[in-house]
């Protein structure tokens, strides 16, 4: 097992302090598991993958499911993300895509990612769930003049290859719809995007799929699989659940631990979070912030701001390399001094939240969905932080290959098998390290 990080970062016993904790009821029945079972599947991971997947188990498939989940329920990067609704899963640019994959493969994954939105949109109304659902595009920022020629071509792009609605501002245009501030170079827009609080969905989900039966343990890690005559034994809390068929659904918190065949795949990446204290009318007047919208900035270091229902803003960002308490304090306050750079009218507002999380970035630069050979282990990781849009969608997906005898599913081959393992994966946060010099450098203007 390799610790990349400070075990800090892996304390699913202890809640994390996230704004999206404030606006909840933190109380929940779920159960620890403390006796032995028996299930078709069992699900390890209880954010929105596992979630998900589990649900249409059994809403859909009328399977045997349980769901086993470390940390108590919305512990994980599902619960205490951004909320951001965002196309595509991808860290590639479609150039790169349409050399690799193919025009066709590249025109599906923009389908399958527009379906995912749609997807997750569609199961908020159909579960009736309450999680402050807001926006109705996103909008993707030019920090310097010499990025909003990009942001046009990509308008262009994401238009006539995939058919998307984009509309491009000036920065006097955005200044009029969006916002201001010192990296504010003109916009564009694109449709599907929203955002919500993804605490509140997470719970939604979760209470919908226990409802649905469901058999969901919090508070219950998984420690050890063994495979026995074709089945599996699952160890957790020291109990054992005998199981024929098992999902992983770990994405970033993965620890390289319990599926040997999946581990060294995952870069998990921090990413961090800020939230002022709520801004007054005056404050948010002063750099013209009208949208609700999700924005992200588009430097290669790339950041992400929105502003929330009770007038708070959000602000986001690529974390920390050690991922100590410690060290995460120190990158939320290098954090607040860049988004006072960037809206400098807020030089005194405090911040009353910060936090952080793991992402999950492969070799491959786009999600991996699917079966292991020669097991009845099913997997859907590597979102490369673009969850909202797409775990929903891939637990969903995942399903169709766990009861059907098929093997494949009907999506772009861009989301479909396994990524490389890292070569010599104890490096990977001196690989990390070494493309985010890369990124600076770059983002030097
Ligand atoms: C700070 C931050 C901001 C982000 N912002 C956005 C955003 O705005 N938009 C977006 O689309 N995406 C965002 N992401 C990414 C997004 O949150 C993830 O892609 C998504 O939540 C992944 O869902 P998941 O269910 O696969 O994984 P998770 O939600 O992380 O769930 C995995 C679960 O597995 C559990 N687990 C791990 N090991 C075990 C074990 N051995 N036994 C039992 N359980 C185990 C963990 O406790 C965890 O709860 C952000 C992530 C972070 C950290």
């Amino acid at each position: 097992m390799t610790n990349l990080y400070h075990e800090d970062i892996y304390k699913f016993e202890k809640p994390v302090k996230s704004y999206w904790e404030s606006t909840i009821d933190t109380d929940n029945n779920y159960k620890t598991l403390d006796t032995n079972f028996n299930a078709n599947i069992v699900v390890i991971g209880g954010g929105y993958t596992g979630l998900s997947c589990a649900l249409s188990l059994v809403k859909k498939h009328n399977e045997d499911v349980v769901l086993l989940e470390a940390g108590h329920i919305g512990w994980g990067s599902s619960g205490r993300n951004a909320g951001f609704c965002c196309i595509p899963p991808a860290k590639m640019s479609v150039k790169k895509m349409f050399k690799k994959y193919g025009r066709t493969e590249t025109k599906k994954f923009f389908q399958n990612t527009i379906e995912g939105s749609n997807f997750t949109k569609s199961i908020i109304k159909e579960y009736n769930i309450d999680c402050d659902l807001t926006g109705d595009s996103n909008f993707e920022v030019a920090p310097h003049p010499s990025y909003f020629e990009n942001i046009k071509e990509e308008a262009e792009k994401y238009k006539k290859e995939f058919g998307i609605e984009t509309k491009v501002f000036t920065r006097e245009e955005f200044n009029e719809i969006g916002h201001g501030g010192n990296e504010q170079f003109g916009a564009m827009s694109y449709k599907p995007g929203f955002a919500i609080n993804p605490l509140k969905f997470l719970i939604g989900l979760a209470k919908t799929a226990n409802q649905a039966g469901v058999k969901i343990f919090q508070k219950s890690k998984v420690t050890k699989i063994e495979k026995v005559n074709g089945k599996y034994k699952i160890i957790s809390n020291n109990q054992i659940i005998n199981t024929n068929k098992i999902v992983m659904a770990t994405n970033g918190f993965y620890k390289d631990d319990i599926f040997p065949k999946l581990n060294n795949m995952i870069l998990p990446v921090i990413s961090n979070i800020i939230i002022t204290r709520p801004l007054t009318d005056d404050e948010i007047q002063s750099h013209n912030f009208i949208t609700n919208n999700p924005v992200l900035n588009i430097r290669n270091l790339l950041f992400y701001y929105r502003l929330l229902k009770d007038k708070r803003f959000l602000f986001g960002a690529r974390g920390d390399l050690i991922g100590s308490e410690e060290s995460s304090l120190e990158k939320s306050k290098q954090m607040e001094k860049q988004m006072k750079n960037v809206f400098p009218n807020w030089s005194d507002v405090n911040i009353d939240f910060h936090w952080r999380g793991l992402v999950a970035v492969t070799t491959k630069f786009s999600p991996s969905i699917g079966k292991l050979d020669d097991d009845e282990i099913y997997y859907s990781f590597g979102y490369q932080a673009n969850g909202v849009n797409t775990a929903p969608w891939a637990g969903n997906e995942l399903t169709k290959l766990i009861v059907s005898n098929s093997k494949d599913l009907n999506i772009s081959k861009i989301y479909k098998g396994l990524p490389s393992k890292f070569p010599f994966p104890k490096l990977r946060l001196f690989y990390l390290r070494v493309a985010l010099a890369y990124y600076k450098f770059k983002d030097k203007y």
